[in-house]
């Protein structure tokens, strides 16, 4: 899932990234609300984690013009503000969630699985394909009931083929699911890790779609 951060705290920014990064979100951030604007014009996020005391605007503002769009992106809300009228005016102005500062890292994590589980219609944090059985809370992935470790990128890309099952992705929707902006990427990075995937997966469960991209299919 990409994630477009919006806040201008330097620090809390650099460990959100980092920590999400680490739970397998790819997130991209800025720090005010024109760029926030401009990126969401450029690429659409899954969901926008959007900070309301920004330099040049509140983040009710931004909010308020990204509802004005026809798309609906998600939005969760992040505030230092914890009065019960700053989240009634979130909640009023489109937010789809909220959560006020301090907060608890993993409670960030685990509300952002929930928008994924909705993103992916999935009701529960397991994906079976075949004999693939993927947990996105737990991030574990088995294969004929036998777990096996796979390094972040190789999850991030089997998580984002499996929640996708039975669709073809193409190389530039997966990297841009892989990879956060500005990260260097050799050309053949994503070819590397499909290899070193279909290693580790049963045969035939990551085809290719020459030309396109890969997908993998309910047998
Ligand atoms: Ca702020």
């Amino acid at each position: 899932m990409r994630i477009l951060l919006v806040e201008d705290d330097r620090s809390l920014a650099i460990g959100l990234q980092d920590a999400l990064g680490r739970e397998g979100f790819v997130v991209n951030h800025v720090a005010t609300g024109d760029l926030a604007l401009g990126a969401v014009r450029a690429e659409v996020p899954d969901i926008i984690v959007l900070d309301l005391g920004l330099p040049d605007m509140d983040g009710l503002q931004v909010l308020a013009k990204l509802r004005q769009r026809k798309e609906h992106i998600p939005v969760m809300v992040l505030t230092a503000r914890d009065g019960i009228e700053d989240k009634i005016a979130g909640l009023d102005s489109g937010a789809d969630d909220y959560l006020a500062k301090p907060f608890d890292m993993k409670e960030l994590a685990a509300r952002l699985r929930v928008f994924e589980r909705r993103l992916a219609t999935a009701v529960t944090s397991t994906i079976t394909v075949g004999e693939v059985v993927l947990d996105t809370a737990a991030h574990t992935v088995q294969v004929a009931g036998e777990k096996i470790e796979l390094p972040r990128r190789e999850y991030m890309l089997l998580k984002t083929l499996m929640e996708s099952a039975g669709k073809v992705l193409t190389r530039e929707s997966l990297e841009t699911r892989l990879y956060s902006w500005g990260e260097e990427v050799a050309s053949n990075a994503l070819e590397v890790h499909i290899h070193h995937l279909r290693k580790k997966l049963p045969d035939d469960a990551i085809k290719t779609v020459r030309g396109i991209g890969y997908t993998v299919v309910q047998p």
